[in-house]
């Protein structure tokens, strides 16, 4: 087994700025297993899978080979032979892979993938049950959260740089909800792991929040 970091943590809590800069100062790998959640959700997508059917999740995730490479020192995510990186992170899979995620027949698809990873590398992996179920002998755990107000505050301010028109309220509401969904799903719920550190990062700045990790994984 390489050495493990699991931090988790719901939507919007600065996961994978924090996972990316500690694996930065460790020299291991980032693992972002949303993005596997993300890819198979553009595959039910491509397939017109309704959000409500998850009979058809099933079937179309089956079809999805998730894999994952680095370029750079960036994850690549590879859906079926292609690259689907730069399509991944619309409002539109978001939501799916919000939903698809809490389909049992679909997490034991990534499971082994990211165990895999694991245990052949040394690894910073970040999502929502890394703690609790996909690794729950890493050496470091970390759930890192922040208040729903700060999140989508975070969500908002980066969108408005983009230039992209937004509604605070509506992006507050979405947070809301998906925390809900991955809270309360009866197949790896995002919970704290007993022996995960708390990390609330409301009042912290990122360089603060990776100081206080990368300490704490000394
Ligand atoms: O982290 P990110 O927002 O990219 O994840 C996309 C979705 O995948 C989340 O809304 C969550 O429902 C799901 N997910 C999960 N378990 C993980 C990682 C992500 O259920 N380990």
């Amino acid at each position: 087994m390489g050495i493990n970091i699991a931090i988790d943590g719901p939507a919007g809590a600065g996961k994978s700025t924090i996972a990316k800069l500690v694996a930065k100062e460790k020299n291991f790998i980032y693992v972002d297993t949303g993005a596997m959640y993300r890819a198979i959700a553009l595959y039910l997508i491509r397939n017109n899978v309704a959000l409500d059917d998850s009979e058809s999740m099933v079937k179309f995730a089956s079809q999805a080979e998730v894999s994952i490479k680095y370029v750079d020192g960036q994850q690549q995510v590879i859906l079926n032979g292609e690259n689907v990186n730069g399509l991944i992170r619309t409002e539109e899979v978001s939501k799916m892979a919000s939903v698809s995620s809490a389909v049992p027949e679909i997490r034991t698809m990534l499971l082994e993938l990211q165990r895999k990873l694991a245990r052949e590398n040394d690894v910073v992996m970040d999502g929502r049950d890394i703690g609790t179920n996909i690794l729950p002998n890493a050496q470091y755990k970390i759930f890192l959260t922040a208040s729903a107000e700060e999140r989508a505050n975070r969500r908002y301010k980066e969108l408005v740089e983009r230039g992209e028109k937004c509604d605070y309220e509506k992006i507050k509401a979405d947070i809301i909800e998906r925390d809900e969904r991955d809270s309360n799903r009866a197949t790896a719920p995002l919970k704290q792991a007993e022996d995960a550190i708390l990390v609330d990062s409301s009042n912290m700045t990122i360089d603060e929040v990776a100081k206080t990790i990368i300490d704490y994984c000394k």
